[in-house]
């Protein structure tokens, strides 16, 4: 069955839209259909250049894939100690960088690792001046750090040992609708919670309580929170569960901190407003990119004075003369 080009939400796809529409238009606009090797030239190059990725987000990708094998190795009565753990994520890192350093994603871009920083020759990757040993090294270190926070945070004790039997979610992406459209989140690790007085208290008809998690590598933005309000939402339409009764909480594993939404009425239908507001923003701009690549003036690039903050690492840099 083809996939049709559709106007879905997402709280990351909001973020896009809300920061650079010209970015919002290269990621879902233009680079639809770029997939085949004989598209369109520009929905080709709009495409490669939004399958690329950099060192933070890949690093981060990594923690989060590690930790997915604790869970998988779990459920199969297996172990993954945190030094295994740490062990597979510097290998994958190194994998990646080198396969983005030597063109290897060239074969398979939508299943490889390209990195911006290769792309555009940043300073930072350089090997000569060992710039990029220094610059990789920050990220073998956070890696580590953030694995030893998820694997020894005693706050985290009770997340790592939910017997697996009480897993709801671990990674997965799913789909909901709202307002007519099709609403895509993918929560981390959620579970059943069943500890004493768990979200709004015991439940007089026995309903269980949910628990949702969300590990963040990098520090704490203000979306972190609004994407756990959505979450809850996720939890209605995906397990049947009352809103209230379910906590959201982000992990952040480079400090050890944790910030838990405790899901309201009040919560509730503030991120509904926010949702319905966002999305009449985006249907105001929509059009159907199977039938054309629409007019990139519609999506306005972020102003040149804002340039050097916005743009300074963002794959499109070449597409809009902003190197
Ligand atoms: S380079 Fe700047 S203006 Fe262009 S898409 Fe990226 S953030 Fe937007």
């Amino acid at each position: 069955m083809a996939i049709v080009h559709e106007l879905s939400w997402s709280t990351s796809r909001a973020r896009t839209f809300d920061s650079c529409r010209r970015k919002y238009y290269y990621d879902y606009y233009l680079s639809w259909l770029g997939w085949g090797r004989n598209a369109d030239p520009e929905r080709r190059s709009a495409y490669l250049l939004k399958k690329m990725t950099r060192m933070p987000m890949f690093a981060g990708d990594i923690v989060h894939r590690a930790i997915e094998r604790y869970y998988s190795r779990r459920d199969q009565g297996q172990s993954f100690t945190a030094d295994e753990a740490i062990d597979w994520a510097v290998t994958e890192l190194r994998r990646g960088y080198k396969e983005s350093r030597d063109g290897g994603w060239k074969a398979r871009p939508a299943k490889s690792i390209r990195l911006g920083e290769h792309h555009y020759g940043e300073a930072r990757i350089d090997e000569p001046s060992g710039e990029a040993g220094k610059y990789g090294k920050r990220y073998v270190d956070r890696i580590k750090e953030c694995l030893m926070t998820f694997f020894q945070a005693p706050e985290l004790k009770g997340v790592r040992e939910v017997e697996p039997g009480d897993w709801l979610a671990c990674e997965e992406m799913s789909t909901f609708e709202l307002f007519d459209t099709k609403i895509f989140a993918i929560p981390d690790f959620a579970y059943v919670d069943r500890r004493a007085g768990a979200a709004s208290g015991d439940s007089e008809d026995g309903a269980p309580a949910v628990r949702i998690v969300d590990w963040k590598t990098g520090a704490p933005r203000e979306a972190d929170r609004f994407q756990l309000e959505v979450y809850a939402f996720y939890a209605r339409e995906r397990w049947k569960v009352d809103p209230l009764r379910t906590t959201a909480v982000d992990a952040y594993l480079g400090d050890g901190s944790l910030s838990e939404v405790q899901i309201t009425d009040e919560v509730l239908s503030g991120a509904l407003a926010r949702i319905e507001s966002s999305l009449t923003e985006m249907k105001a701009v929509h059009f159907d990119a199977d039938a054309s690549k629409g007019d990139p003036e519609a999506f306005p690039m972020v102003p040149e004075a804002e340039a050097p903050r916005a743009c300074s690492s963002c794959g499109y840099r070449e597409l809009c003369d902003r190197v």
